[in-house]
């Protein structure tokens, strides 16, 4: 099966969150189960300077914003990829410093509508065999808004591949004014409710929608949830009306990046049948980053940690409004990894000043901080309001890390409860909060803290974790089903 795999950023290139990890180990996945998949990127100023080899492929003249740009296909070549990399080069649009979506302030760049089309209409032409390539994909899988266009644009040729379109996260609709779909002149006869407008502007994840064969998410629950109004983001309805298009297969984890065994930036391994000592020294490991000046009972004290956007989906805000009461009455120490919303920073940073040897806060990017933080937490913080898959969850686990998270999407799918039952039949992994809010989350702490003090029922919980599958190998062949049926 011929496979163009169209993202926007992908892991190690460009990481943002999920999307990055997912775009490099499920095409991998599916290369390795013999799938002739290839992937297609925007040719970010960070991404082009991480490439071995560059060479042109064709050169187009593409509409863009009130203007024609020259965009260059570049097929490249890097180490870590074991499949065909192309690259859409157009310097106005993409040679640019930082974050892929948005400018240093956190906002949007102010032409992502005119970089995101740009970008679609020359995959569409890769995917129409008119790029020179000489490869026609059989199968096109877009993801997420940026690349959402993509199955409109091909949606009234005869001969066309098939589109499939993955949601990992419906809250990032990609949307933007009426006069700008003019400007980029994309197809009037697209333009009507159940094409590409959206409460009068357009949106890029609704064309997705629309126009694609098949659309997948990355749980089943999450499939669910999002075909009601509380998760439908205002697109509920277009998803209930193409329901029997629409289906949940779960995000799986890349066993060679995400390993305790053979993990490159631990300074210890680990392994299911043997956490100790090699996880005691992730955690000593992981405190001496955050705490100084600690005396060696320290390492005793629980750890909780935390990997993720510091926005509100996340449940951030959930974490600080009983953290101070967790640090009164318990011993527990907290670590938190992320950025996001400048308010939710700069009160993780105030308790982080008041608790210099119970709280530690980084706000960087940190690729190696956030495995040591997996590897090195006792108990890992993923309270999220929503959560399409999550891929931290399943990483913790992986890593004897049991986690504390809400009942929703891919969270509700990958953590059962620990209770009388799941400890006696062995499937315990982690404590699930029923409902987002502070008491939930104080009272699954409580619990967690509580079966933190009986090692024998912890190591069980993390035992039953670390040798849970979370691999690719049967959701992969989940895909190459679909892209076949
Ligand atoms: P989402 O896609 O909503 O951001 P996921 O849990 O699916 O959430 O995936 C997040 C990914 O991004 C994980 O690999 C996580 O480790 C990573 N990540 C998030 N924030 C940071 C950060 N500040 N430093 C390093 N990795 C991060």
């Amino acid at each position: 099966m011929k496979t163009l795999f169209v993202t926007s950023e992908v892991f190690p290139l460009n990481k943002t969150g999920g999307l990055g990890d997912v775009a490099y180990s499920l095409p991998h996945a599916l290369h390795y189960q013999g799938a002739d998949i290839r992937l297609i990127l925007p040719a970010y100023r960070d991404v082009l300077g991480q490439m071995r080899d560059l060479t042109l492929i064709s050169r187009h003249d593409i509409d863009g914003d009130g203007c024609t740009h020259s965009v260059r296909l570049l097929q490249a070549r890097h180490e870590d990829f074991e499949l065909p990399l192309y690259l859409v080069d157009c310097q106005p649009l993409f040679d640019r410093p930082g974050n892929p979506y948005n400018a240093p302030h956190g906002e949007g760049w102010h032409d992502n509508a005119e970089r995101f089309t740009v970008f679609a209409r020359l995959v569409a032409l890769v995917a129409r065999n008119l790029a020179g390539l000489d490869w026609q994909p059989q199968v096109v899988h877009c993801n997420d808004w940026q690349s959402g266009l993509v199955p409109a644009l091909l949606s009234d040729l005869h001969e066309r591949p098939r589109s499939v379109f993955t949601i990992h996260n419906l809250a990032y609709t990609g949307q933007f004014p009426a006069a700008l779909y003019q400007r980029l002149r994309l197809p009037e006869t697209l333009w009507h409710p159940d094409g590409l407008e959206f409460y009068g502007d357009f949106s890029m994840l609704k064309a997705g929608l629309q126009y694609a064969d098949i659309i997948t998410t990355v749980s089943p629950t999450y499939a669910r949830e999002i075909c009601s109004p509380q998760l439908g983001h205002g697109l509920d309805g277009v998803l209930r009306a193409r329901g029997d298009k629409l289906c949940g297969i779960l995000n799986g984890v890349d066993g060679q990046h995400w390993n305790p065994q053979t993990d490159t930036y631990l300074p210890a391994h680990f392994s299911a049948d043997k956490p100790q000592p090699g996880k005691r020294a992730c955690k000593a490991a992981l405190r001496e980053y955050f705490f100084s000046d600690q005396d060696g009972a320290a390492v005793e004290r629980p750890l909780f940690g935390f990997v993720g956007r510091m926005v509100g989906q996340k449940g951030i805000d959930l974490i600080l409004d009983v953290l101070e009461d967790t640090l009164t009455h318990s011993d527990a120490d907290f670590v938190f990894l992320g950025s996001g919303q400048r308010e939710m920073e700069n009160r993780l940073q105030v308790l982080a000043a008041r608790y210099p040897q119970r709280v530690g806060v980084s706000t960087r990017f940190s690729e190696t901080l956030a495995h040591l933080i997996e590897a090195g937490a006792d108990c890992f913080l993923m309270p999220s309001r929503f959560e399409p898959c999550g891929l931290n969850q399943m990483y913790s686990m992986i890593y004897g890390t049991p986690p504390i998270v809400n009942r929703t999407g891919g969270l509700a799918d990958t953590v059962t409860d620990t209770n009388a039952a799941s400890l006696n039949d062995g499937t315990a992994t982690g404590f699930v909060m029923p409902t987002a809010d502070a008491a939930s989350l104080a009272d699954a702490i409580a619990r967690a803290l509580e079966h933190y003090q009986q090692p024998a029922l912890w190591q069980q919980i993390m035992h039953n974790g670390m040798t849970h599958d979370f691999s690719w190998g049967q959701r992969a062949r989940q895909y190459l089903q679909l892209y076949s049926t």
